[in-house]
């Protein structure tokens, strides 16, 4: 089941109402049904503000396309000649329709993010005066752009010209007053601002220039006139008619009455266009077209300037929240397009406004990258402090599962024993062992037994961990600074930072809880010591990455974006060898439960070895 809207204009995301119409199976021929289509013709009549008397409406199989193929198929005579004004893909598409039926005219190209001048047609038109027909787009959805066929109409009228417009995209969602504008053949579809579901196009055809256009039609199936002769009889298609498309439509204008017809529509589109616009810039988002021409249907956004920057991640990333988006349809730029036809309302721009923005900060240029150090730096598989903690328990008579040791893992190393002490099973067994509750006073007792044994073994726990030197010597290329922190003391750390730094792993800083008042993870105070050491403004530029839940809190709680890793870690808790020799099945599954402990504790990314940082930097 797919659940998201669509920010596509057309098809568009239609209201439930108009989708449970089209359960029922109609059938074509009966009063009812032919009294649907007469109904849908009139209303649309109104819609246009155009007289029964001196206007009719057609209804033409097939999509947007096919209705402007049938117009300019059927009513351009051998002997006239066509003035096509282009300004984006619609345009160039009405030229190719003109191609393909051999029909004579003359282009007038105008740049994509331009409108057509009413007073360069003045001049063609007496430049040349073969020409017999004006067609022109209204809302160009190649970029969104809102061009102005009143102006140009009333130039085309003054020349006795027939005057058709392709309001695909605008018919409905802003006013046009076809009759009173001398508009001959306005051509809009089903799936547009009306909100129904795709399946036909309707003309709004000037009653005289639809008679004269008798015989003229090249094709059979989109020849206009006998369409309308044959619907003008009682309301029944000439050929057969969706009858689907055709309930969600009639119940789609019903809608649009409800609602408040073109006026309300219409305030609604330009207030969430003008709503998204100014929510995009907020984010440094500039639109392609200029705020005096920008139509209220469409929106064609700049790429942000970003070397991180994809469309297709963003696309995503939208879509798995709840939206579908376009992609941009200008030559000359790069771009993005967002629709705001259809069931959709300030709500959704809030929301939307809200993705793009996590989506924005998480390309942010990131200046700093903070390293945990056992299981992320160095030591695979964190063992030298589960040696230890081990070793510590079993001389107290308690012999702790690798789980109960790795479970605090990350935090500073006394609290680490408290809260093990606290796992249920430790401590009935400590209270058997010893008649009475552990207390701080244990905890101290066995710490100070720890630390001698872990430094007794540390110094064998401080390789770098596989692809960290690369990684860092790739992060270092790119700018980037590098500074750590972790759950052992400034002891321990000198015996770990030494033997690392001997094979070749140091960071530009490091600081341990002792440099915070031993408030360790998952308190933030460890990373704001490295932001204030390497000269970072905000939390925003920098990246964490750790191996344990602790690790993650800290990065949340620092307010970055922050990321675990699996391969090596104390979470997975496997030394190199054992991890090696797992079936390919075992390993999936248990990067997939790690994976989903991370996401649990609120990762914002996790990846399976430490060169997965560089996508995020
Ligand atoms: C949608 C649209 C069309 C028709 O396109 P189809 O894919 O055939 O439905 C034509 N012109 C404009 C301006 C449009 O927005």
């Amino acid at each position: 089941m797919i659940n998201y809207k669509l920010l596509t204009p057309g098809p568009l995301t239609t209201t439930d109402s108009v989708k449970r119409v089209m359960m029922e199976d109609h059938c074509t021929w009966d009063d009812d049904y032919k009294q649907i289509t007469q109904k849908i013709r009139k209303e649309l009549l109104e819609i246009a503000h155009a007289s029964e008397a001196n206007y009719t409406t057609v209804l033409m199989q097939g999509s947007g396309s096919f209705g402007v193929e049938s117009v300019l198929t059927s009513v351009v005579g051998a002997d006239q000649k066509l003035l096509i004004i282009a300004n984006g893909a619609y345009g160039e598409r009405m030229m190719s329709i003109a191609d393909h039926a051999g029909l004579c005219y003359v282009p007038y190209r105008v740049e994509y993010d331009q409108i057509p001048s009413a007073e360069k047609v003045e001049e063609l038109l007496a430049a040349d005066n073969e020409i017999t027909h004006v067609v022109m787009v209204h809302s160009e959805t190649t970029s969104g752009i809102l061009n102005d066929i009143a102006a140009v109409a009333a130039v085309a009228k003054a020349a006795g010209c027939t005057m058709i417009v392709d309001a695909m995209s605008s018919f409905g969602g802003v006013d046009i007053p076809v009759e009173e504008l001398g508009i001959d053949f306005l051509v809009s579809s089903a799936n547009k601002c009306i909100q129904g579901v795709p399946g036909f196009s309707f003309i709004i055809c000037n009653r005289k220039k639809l008679e004269e256009s008798e015989g003229k039609a090249r094709s059979l199936s989109l020849d206009l006139f006998d369409q309308w002769k044959t619907m003008e009889k009682d309301g029944k298609w000439r050929f057969t008619s969706p009858t689907h498309t055709v309930l969600a439509f009639a119940q789609a204008l019903e809608e649009f009455k409800e609602e408040g017809g073109v006026a309300a529509r219409s305030k609604r589109y330009y207030e969430n266009n003008r709503l998204l616009i100014r929510k995009m810039k907020a984010m440094g988002i500039r639109t392609y077209i200029s705020e005096k021409n920008q139509g209220p249907i469409i929106t064609t956004f700049l790429y942000p300037e970003h070397h991180n920057f994809s469309f297709v991640e963003m696309y995503e990333y939208i879509k798995e929240r709840g939206y579908a988006i376009y992609p941009g349809k200008v030559t000359d730029a790069d771009t993005f397009r967002i629709g705001n036809i259809g069931e959709i309302y300030e709500e959704d721009i809030l929301k939307l406004a809200d993705i793009f923005r996590e989506f924005f900060d998480r390309m942010k240029t990131k200046t700093a990258v903070i390293f945990d150090w056992a299981g992320t730096a160095v030591d695979y598989g964190c063992f030298a402090p589960v040696k230890a903690f081990a070793q510590v328990f079993q001389n107290a008579g308690i012999e702790p599962t690798m789980e109960e040791i790795r479970e605090p893992m990350g935090m500073l190393k006394w609290d680490h024993i408290k809260t093990m002490l606290n796992i249920p099973r430790i401590h009935a067994l400590w209270v058997k062992q010893y008649g009475a509750e552990p207390v701080d006073a244990d905890v101290d007792r066995l710490y100070q037994e720890f630390e001698p044994t872990l430094f007794g073994i540390l110094d064998q726990y401080t390789q770098p961990n596989p692809y960290v030197l690369e990684t860092v010597q790739e992060l270092r290329e790119r700018g980037i600074v590098i500074g750590s922190t972790t759950g052992y003391t400034d002891d321990m750390m000198k015996i770990v930072v030494e033997g690392a730094k001997a094979a070749g792993y140091a960071p530009d800083c490091w600081f341990s809880p002792d440099a915070v008042g031993s408030k360790g993870r998952p308190y933030p105070y460890m990373i704001y010591k490295n932001m204030e050491q390497l000269g970072v403004s905000s939390v925003d530029e920098l990246v964490k990455v750790g191996d344990t839940i602790s690790d993650i809190k800290e990065g949340k709680s620092a307010g970055v974006f922050t990321i675990g890793v699996l391969e090596g870690s104390s979470l997975i808790g496997l030394s190199k060898e054992e991890y090696e020799d797992l079936s390919d099945e075992e390993r999936e599954q248990i990067l997939g439960e790690a994976k989903a402990k991370y996401e649990e504790a609120g990762a914002d990314a996790v990846i399976k070895d430490i060169r997965g940082l560089l996508e995020y930097v």
